[in-house]
This record gives structure tokens, C-alpha cells and sequence, in this order.
């Protein structure tokens, strides 16, 4: 995507802008999030009032985990009710923002480095929903889904996002939705409320501060960085979503935490927004 006639036909299907979108990481917890007003979804909702209306939204969530990278592609994306053992209330959550199909078929043919499949089976999955839903209530606002390949390494999901970067350009909010402290195997409802693990303390503050100084090779090789972030990525999946945020991030560009908590003693809600 990184010659003009690329940008140009881009730009002619979306609103220019002066200004370039953020990008936020959002650790989206439990999927009750979807239903409950608590602080984490009252600072989703205020959020999406500080910054820019954008075109339409392009989430990478952790659970849309494929065996290739994917974009939604069609003109009216299901929710997906992607859990189980919730309320039946959280079931019968409907979403029902529109896709587009137009943006996204720009994405397969413009995106370099990756093979990019136009889908038209998956939808919006919780990751994506439960968090949108709060910011757009109106479902008025496109939102797509890119998937997660499995079979790639960090480094290159860290690679295809910095070519994802330009769409930031064009009014699109990206988005990465997973959770950075990810380990459900060791959940505690002791400490549902907030409350953690001394390793899940030590990666918040490890992640925090290796973020703000961008040193973004050591979260690539997250697995350089010792037995407590064995402890909070047992899987990559909620955590890639953070290095395609990253990767985003410009020179000297502001960058913000926000949701700061870690909850359940194993999981962290702290998210990140990268720009203005
Ligand atoms: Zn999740």
C-alpha cells in the first residue's frame, strides 16, 4: 500500500482527512462488558466522544483467531455470540453496525505483504462488539474485522500492521482488542473486582513501561522477557492485538494509558491510545 496510486484510489473512497485518526488497544475483559456500565465501558463511551468521528472501524480481535488473514467483507456483519455460560441477556445482544465491503476490498488489493481473503462468513465477534457497541451505540459507524493468522510469527503481524498504518490517513479507527495480562486458567473471583498476582503486577508495570518507550523489538520477543510474561501469554492471541496498535505509533508520537486495572488476578484491562 505504499505507492501514491494505491493511497490515491484509497482516498478516493473515503473522506480525507487533515488529521490522522488514533489508534487504540483496548483489553476488553469479560464479555459481560458488553452488558454492564461500569468504569471500563464508561471510559469506552468517552472515548469515542474525544476523539474524531471516523469513517469506519477496523477491528483486530483475539477472537478471530484463523489459519489466514481475513477481512469481513460483507455488507451486513452477524453478531457473533462467541462465549458460553453467560446470561441469555448477553445472548441476545444485537450489534447491528454495517460492514463495507468497498474498504474492504481496497484492503486485499492494496495491502502488501500478506495474501488478504475477503470473508464473508464471520461477522463481529465479542472482541470487536462487546467494546464498539459502547462507542457507537447507534451501530451507525462501519466496523470490519481483520483476523489474527496463527501460522505467523509476532514479527510479522507487527510488519503487516505498519503497512495497515496508512489507513489512519483516510479516517479509519483501528483498533486492537484482546487483553496484554491474558491468563484464564488462573482466574480468581476473589479478586474479579480488581485485585492481582504479583506477576500479573509486574507485567502490567513491565508492558507500561516498555510501551512508553517504545522499545517494541522486546514486546515482539515477548518470550525474552522471563517467567511472568510466560504467565500472562500462555496464548498470543490476546496480546497480538497490542503489536498491531503498536506498530501504528509514530515517531515521538503521544501516547496515553488508559483503563489502567489489573482484575480477576490474572487478566489486565489496561489499554493504550497512540495519536489525538
Ligand atoms: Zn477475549
Amino acid at each position: 500500500m505504499d505507492t501514491l496510486k494505491e493511497l490515491h484510489a484509497l482516498s478516493n473512497l473515503y473522506v480525507k482527512r487533515d488529521a490522522k485518526m488514533p489508534v487504540l488497544f483496548v483489553g476488553h475483559g469479560s464479555p459481560m462488558n458488553a452488558i454492564e456500565d461500569n468504569d471500563f465501558t464508561r471510559r469506552w463511551a468517552s472515548m469515542a466522544k474525544e476523539i474524531p468521528l471516523p469513517n469506519a472501524v477496523l477491528v483486530i480481535s483475539a477472537h478471530w483467531y484463523a489459519s489466514a488473514t481475513l477481512v469481513t467483507a460483507m455488507e451486513h456483519p452477524k453478531t457473533i455470540h462467541d462465549f458460553y455460560g453467560f446470561p441469555k441477556e448477553l445472548f441476545e445482544v444485537d450489534y447491528p453496525a454495517p460492514g463495507n465491503p468497498a474498504l474492504a476490498r481496497a484492503l486485499s488489493e492494496d495491502v502488501m505483504g500478506a495474501s488478504l481473503i475477503m470473508d464473508h462468513d464471520w461477522g463481529l465477534d465479542h472482541g470487536a462488539w462487546s467494546v464498539v457497541k459502547h462507542m457507537y451505540p447507534d451501530a451507525n459507524i462501519p466496523v470490519l474485522q481483520l483476523s489474527i493468522d496463527y501460522t505467523k510469527s509476532p514479527a510479522w503481524h507487527y510488519a503487516l500492521a505498519q503497512e495497515l498504518s496508512v489507513l489512519r490517513e483516510h479516517g479509519i479507527l483501528i483498533i486492537g482488542s484482546g487483553n496484554m495480562v491474558h491468563n484464564l486458567r488462573m482466574l480468581s473471583w476473589q479478586m474479579i473486582q480488581g485485585g492481582g498476582y504479583d506477576w500479573a503486577y509486574e507485567m502490567n508495570d513491565t508492558f507500561k513501561r516498555l510501551i512508553s518507550e517504545k522499545k517494541h523489538n522486546a514486546l515482539i520477543h515477548y518470550d525474552g522477557l522471563g517467567s511472568a510474561a510466560q504467565l500472562a501469554i500462555p496464548t498470543p492471541e490476546h496480546y497480538l492485538p497490542l503489536l498491531y496498535s503498536l506498530a501504528m505509533q509514530e515517531d515521538r508520537e503521544d501516547l496515553a494509558f488508559f483503563n489502567d486495572k489489573v482484575i480477576g488476578g490474572s487478566l489486565t484491562m489496561t489499554s493504550v491510545k497512540i495519536g489525538k
